[in-house]
């Protein structure tokens, strides 16, 4: 019999300058810990690495303080837009959904793709997906979304569209990663996008850029997505531990040379050893974890340089 093994998590809520359009940090904390607090049972239930990124995903997907899911932010033409990537680090297998609407859990759509023959589908394709799937039909929106969008647009869309980032959007993302008892890992990331994007722009979120796993790591990003396609960091963190280097070494690498090319982003990670890391160069990010021993964050973690940590 395969011994078993200490499962451990790490999950995001997205990177940014500051935590007060979030609602400050005693309401992220929280969401984070309540997130955390039942994956990690889930985990310590036997429950796999796959399942357990999947229901994660949907809890904060569904909690409208994040960007994604519920509490999406609106794109430039008002409308809301959802990405979401999968990738099952015991098969190397992606899957995701880019641009999707008016359904409550991308991530379920990324994860049922992982059994089809065409794994990743955009606007049309995945909404037709979901309506296969007879998911119901679900507005994602809230009123404190619309209120950012509008207030943005009163004055006359100042900022360009393509490029706004700022807390009042709020870019968000969230995202899982998790180790089970039988040592597969497996990352899971939904997003509703930077905010006030041109239509059809695309996410780094349902890209290997973005989410990314394999037997010896996994990764899920956040930040800027085209800062995170040029430094295609899930997947670089991720075959640098395959290649040999420890968790630390491949956060540490990565992390430096996104910041000499000033990037805006930051990760959270597993190894196959079970160590978990996260990374950022961006002034927070909203990530939590639990290492078998302990629940903790990275909320106040120093600010304005290069931070990689392992736990
Ligand atoms: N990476 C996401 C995107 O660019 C946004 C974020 O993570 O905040 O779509």
């Amino acid at each position: 019999m395969m011994t078993k093994v200490q499962p451990k998590l790490i999950l995001h809520g997205g990177a940014g300058s500051s935590l007060q359009s979030k609602g400050g940090i005693d309401a992220v904390r929280q969401s984070l810990q309540k997130a955390i607090a039942q994956v990690y049972n889930l985990l310590t239930d036997g429950v796999s690495a796959k399942e357990a990124v999947v229901q994660g995903c949907r809890i904060l997907e569904d909690d409208p303080i994040f960007n994604a899911g519920t509490g999406s932010v609106l794109q430039s033409d008002g409308q809301i837009r959802m990405s979401a990537g999968f990738m099952d680090g015991t098969r190397q297998s992606f899957s995701g959904v880019i641009n999707v609407s008016r359904i409550q859990h991308p991530i379920d759509l990324a994860q049922k793709l992982q059994q089809e023959r065409d794994r990743v589908l955009s606007d049309y394709g995945a909404q037709e997906l979901a309506r296969e799937q007879q998911l119901p039909v679900y507005d994602p929106s809230t009123e404190k979304r619309l209120q950012e969008w509008l207030q943005d647009r009163k004055g006359a869309f100042q900022r360009s569209m393509a490029d706004v980032v700022a807390e009042s959007a709020g870019r968000g993302t969230i995202g899982v990663v998790a180790f089970d008892e039988n040592g597969n890992l497996a990352a899971g990331t939904s997003t509703g996008g930077k905010g006030f994007e041109r239509v059809g722009r695309v996410s780094d979120s349902a890209m290997p850029a973005g989410n990314y796993a394999n037997s010896e790591a996994a990764v899920s990003c956040t930040g800027i997505g085209e800062d995170i396609i040029d430094e295609c960091l899930a997947a670089r963190i991720a075959i640098r531990v395959s290649d040999g280097w420890s968790l630390p070494e491949a956060f540490g690498r990565s992390f430096a040379e996104a910041e000499s090319r000033q990037r805006d982003l930051g990760a959270i990670g597993i190894d196959q050893n079970g160590h978990i890391a996260w990374g950022k160069t961006s002034d927070v990010i909203l990530a939590g974890f639990h290492n078998g021993d302990r629940m903790g964050d990275c909320l106040e973690a120093a600010s304005g340089t290069v931070v990689d940590r392992i736990i």
